[in-house]
């Protein structure tokens, strides 16, 4: 038997990302102004900091303009606040980007909803939020955006197929369920307080992890040709884990003793890719496509504030 079909993000989001550049030189070349993307940083996550690295590296290459404003961690929540409102405010910004998490002191959700609906390039406010539910057009959260271009580039059918959820977090579980729903595919959401998860999981068409823990879901929550896609970015430290997940698997044990650790998904890879008919993999799966998306969104973002259609 042959083995799954590895749905590989690389080429797409260097399509997309081609698509994005071509949209930019368009509207300079007609006199109009160049797209320009806003991250704010509070603090010194160092995860933060590659993320916002890579989508500020990200911007440049397709030619949109970016600025990063680095707060201290002690920022208060008034003072964020003033940031997002100037920011708000100056036309020569098209999106704006709060990387999350922020420091204590500062509720998330008020940071959110402070960024204007017309720059939400996130797709977090509410106002995106609700549009997405209403199957009205809007800013998309860019890693289910970029799972949903991903499954249609590999043209996985999607209607009257069952898709399982497992994660319900704002930034990618719910806007999945919403997306698949407006696909037509009949959608269960699961979480940690689901009861016997690998039988609702094993009802799945198309599952898609999004959980947060290393290689949690096995060979036990998957239907036998499945397509699956493995949201979770999570690392292993300790050489028994990767020998575990990744037996004989020479290239993540030099990572581990190179780098300090590997990368694993939420899925089991090597003990679920057998069962399925296709499969992300990670890294290289839906991770390459969140920061095309979020490209996307800002050259969209940019069309629109210029009357012209996304
Ligand atoms: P999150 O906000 O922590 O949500 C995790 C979800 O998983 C929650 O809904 C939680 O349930 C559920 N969960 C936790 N343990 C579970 C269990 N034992 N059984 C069933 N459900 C369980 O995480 P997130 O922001 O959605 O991110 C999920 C993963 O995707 C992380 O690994 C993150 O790094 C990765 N991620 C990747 C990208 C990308 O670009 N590839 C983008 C964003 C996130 P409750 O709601 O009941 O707590």
């Amino acid at each position: 038997m042959s083995g799954p079909r590895i749905l590989a993000g690389k080429d797409l989001a260097a399509s997309l990302r081609a698509t994005v550049a071509a949209g930019v030189w368009e509207l300079t070349a007609a006199g109009l102004r160049q797209p320009c993307l806003a991250a704010v940083l509070v603090g010194e996550n160092p995860a933060s900091q590659v993320y916002v690295g890579s989508k500020v590296k990200s911007c440049g290459e397709v030619g949109i303009a970016s600025r990063t404003l680095r707060l201290p961690a002690t920022t208060t929540e008034p003072e964020l606040l003033a940031v997002v409102d100037s920011l708000n405010a100056d036309d020569a910004v098209d999106g704006i980007l709060v990387q999350l998490p922020l420091p204590k002191q500062i509720v998330e959700r008020h940071a959110i909803d402070r960024v204007t609906p017309e720059k939400d390039v996130d797709g977090f406010h509410p106002m995106s939020v609700g549009r997405l539910w209403l199957d009205e057009p809007g800013f998309i959260s860019a890693t289910p955006f970029g799972i949903l271009a991903l499954l249609r580039d590999a043209g996985i059918p999607l209607a009257g197929k069952r898709a399982v959820i497992v994660g319900r977090s704002a930034i990618v579980g719910k806007p999945m369920a919403a997306l698949l729903l407006r696909e037509h595919c009949t959608v269960t959401i699961c979480h940690s307080r689901t009861a016997d998860l690998p039988a609702v999981t094993r009802e799945a068409d198309l599952l898609v992890a999004a959980i947060g823990r290393p290689g949690m879901l096995g060979p036990e929550h998957v239907k036998e040709g499945a397509v699956v896609v493995d949201v979770g970015i999570n690392r292993l430290r300790e050489r028994a884990e990767v020998e575990r997940f990744f037996p004989g698997d020479a290239e993540r044990l030099r990572q581990l003793e190179t780098r300090g650790s590997t990368i694993i998904g939420d899925v089991d890879y090597m003990r679920v890719a057998p069962r399925c008919s296709a499969i992300t993999p990670v890294p290289g799966g839906v991770g390459l496509l969140t920061v095309a998306m979020l490209l996307v969104n800002t050259l969209n973002a940019a069309r629109l504030r210029q009357g012209l259609k996304p």
